[in-house]
């Protein structure tokens, strides 16, 4: 879609007597040029960075990491991803997006053979899916590096799944049969269907945080959380639990089973050196 006529499109279907309306239509479709312009300038001069957050696998005490992207605007103040991801989505940036975070996780992979972080995880949305040379780039990509496939994790939410359920299996199974892992993301928000999740090839679920709510102490996500811990165990998947802020919930979690954490707890996500540095 056309990102200049999404905007006006916008305007033009706002009710023309509500000027506070039009008005925030347009701000808002202000602000939207102004990160894309940041970001189209951004990917230009290599300024988008990759961050690390750790994962502390509970049991053998390694750890894992999910990558994140970052970037700042003009000002050098922080964008948040939730603010930059729709956009880049809508825009089809996060194509060049995905691949700088790729290339990105690769070569650090790569001058760290014996680490202790056996691997890392990248998000990936809906538009990589459709690109039909994605398995072969990612292959392409691990091999430059001199990785095997097993290094490199593909988190993916549910959304992405039911956007074409019979597509997306195809895909990911080619994929899993070529050594790539799948990790489902954000268990627990949207439309959660079990069922559904039974059918891909994920090793791995990550519940996400907003199943915590008052977590330990409130009975109901205790159950709730303890249940989906052995309910994935049952079908042979990995639990990792997002969002863990204090050592209580980091405890209890431990006692309910559940095989990694990942929150500001263990680790904030941070700069490649800063995680080169300390982990790998
Ligand atoms: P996500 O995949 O669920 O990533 C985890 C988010 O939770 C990160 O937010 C991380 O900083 C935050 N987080 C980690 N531990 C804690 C904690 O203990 N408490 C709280 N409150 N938050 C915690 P971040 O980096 O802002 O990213 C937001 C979302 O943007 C990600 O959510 C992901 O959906 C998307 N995103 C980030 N990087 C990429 C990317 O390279 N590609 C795509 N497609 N999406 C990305
Ligand atoms: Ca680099
Ligand atoms: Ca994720
Ligand atoms: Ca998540």
């Amino acid at each position: 879609m056309d990102y200049v006529e999404y905007g006006i499109q916008k305007a033009k279907d706002s009710p023309s007597h509500d000027v506070h309306f039009t008005e925030t239509v347009m701000r808002e479709y202000e602000e939207e040029k102004k990160i894309l312009e940041i970001m189209q300038q951004s990917v230009e001069q290599r300024r988008f960075r990759v961050w690390y957050q750790p994962v502390s696998h509970l049991e053998s005490g390694f750890a894992s990491a999910e990558a994140l992207l970052r970037l700042n605007d003009y000002e050098g103040n922080p964008v948040p991803p939730s603010r930059f991801i729709p956009i880049a989505e809508e825009s089809g940036m996060i194509d060049d997006l995905s691949w700088i975070v790729l290339e990105e996780v690769c070569e650090l992979l790569e001058k760290h053979p014996e680490s202790q972080v056996k691997s890392i995880s990248i998000n990936m949305s809906m538009q990589q899916f459709a690109d039909a040379g994605l398995e072969k780039r990612i292959l392409d990509c691990l091999k430059r590096h001199h990785l095997t496939p097993d290094r490199l994790k593909i988190e993916v939410t549910e959304r992405v799944l039911l956007h074409d359920m019979a597509y997306m299996k195809n895909v990911m199974y080619n994929m899993n049969h070529a050594g790539i892992g799948f990790y489902l993301d954000d268990f627990g928000t949207g439309y959660s269907n079990l069922a559904s999740v039974l059918e891909f090839p994920f090793e791995c679920v990550k519940l996400d945080k907003s199943l915590l709510i008052g977590f330990p102490g409130n009975p109901d996500s205790e159950m709730l959380v303890k249940t989906l811990i052995e309910l994935f165990h049952s079908m042979g998947e990995k639990v990792v639990v997002e969002g863990i802020e204090d050592a209580a919930q980091a405890e209890f979690l431990k006692a309910l089973g559940a095989d990694r954490i990942q929150g500001y707890y263990y680790s904030k996500p941070l700069p490649e050196e800063a995680f080169e540095k300390y982990y790998l």
